[in-house]
């Protein structure tokens, strides 16, 4: 039996009182994504969101599948593709939390640092949620399939690794590239743009048909590489220019919603706006 990939994908959070935030609208944490990568009786969980809430709609998800969870493996070290892994984790007490030790090094930096999250998210998460173990070997296997995780370099601040499946031409991309929703350059300076989009192309050179983003709109067409890809260089390469080309936050905005007002998550597009005007936040990633 060959494998299957399905995707729990969040929706969109309310950010009760967020920094900062001046807007009309309700600020949002983005849509985020969980991938269960199953063969005919195992199943691998690719990251796991961040609040109680969501962690036991993910948990219950999971089991609705009726695989044997052996594994949740985590992309890279932000919280919220992580801290909500409580509930999967005991509704499946043999399975392993893991990464690689590249982002097990950054996990475990990010869990005693909370907070920003407790600004955007707090009261809603596990404090003291587990963090990933490291993993010991390159492969991970279900039902005797082999889908190799793979640090790529690093994206919206953080190294980022994914989840290749060659046997459905499928990547699971974390935040490397992202589908149909603004892009978390907060903090991002133009040396880490550059490194994204180095990423991107590490990305690329796996020759993916499929690439299933950690941030992705619920309304997103489908998971097309060639699309995702695009989309994703461009954006950041849109955002370098208009950050360049701009005299204040809202300037930055009106250009990038020229281009991107389909996107989901506005909050995301502000967010990262101020940051590149203030000085206080300018120097490195979260
Ligand atoms: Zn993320």
């Amino acid at each position: 039996m060959s494998l299957s990939i399905d995707v729990f994908n969040s929706g969109y959070k309310p950010i009760p009182d967020p920094p900062g935030w001046t807007a009309p609208q309700q600020a949002t944490w983005p849509a985020t994504t969980a991938s269960l990568v199953a063969g005919s009786t195992d199943a691998l969980l690719v990251d796991a969101l961040i609040t109680t809430a969501e962690g036991e709609r993910l948990a219950s998800w999971v089991q609705e599948s009726g695989k044997n969870l052996t594994t949740v493996y985590i992309t890279h070290g932000h919280l919220d593709h992580f801290f909500g892994a409580g509930p999967t984790l005991a509704a499946f007490p043999q399975a392993h939390l893991v990464s690689l030790p590249e982002v097990v090094r950054e996990a475990r930096r990010s869990a005693q640092s909370l907070d920003n999250w407790r600004g955007w998210l707090g009261g809603q998460f596990d404090e003291k949620a587990a963090t990933p173990t490291a993993l010991t070997s390159e492969e991970l296997e279900i039902d005797g399939h082999s889908v190799r995780p793979l640090v790529l370099g690093r994206s919206d601040g953080v190294v980022n690794s994914v989840v290749h499946v060659p046997d459905l031409a499928t990547v699971i991309s974390g935040d490397v590239a992202y589908n149909n929703i603004h892009m978390w350059l907060w903090r991002s300076t133009p040396d880490t743009r550059t490194e994204w989009l180095a990423t991107l192309d590490a990305l690329a050179a796996l020759r993916p048909e499929r690439i299933i983003t950690g941030h992705k709109a619920p309304d997103a067409p489908d998971d097309d590489a060639r699309r995702v890809l695009d989309q994703s260089r461009r954006y950041i390469e849109d955002f370098d220019r208009a950050v360049a080309d701009s005299s204040s936050a809202p300037d930055l905005v009106g250009r990038m919603m020229e281009k991107y007002a389909a996107y989901g998550n506005l909050y995301t597009l502000l967010a990262a706006a101020a940051s590149q005007f203030d000085e206080s936040t300018q120097s490195n990633g979260s």
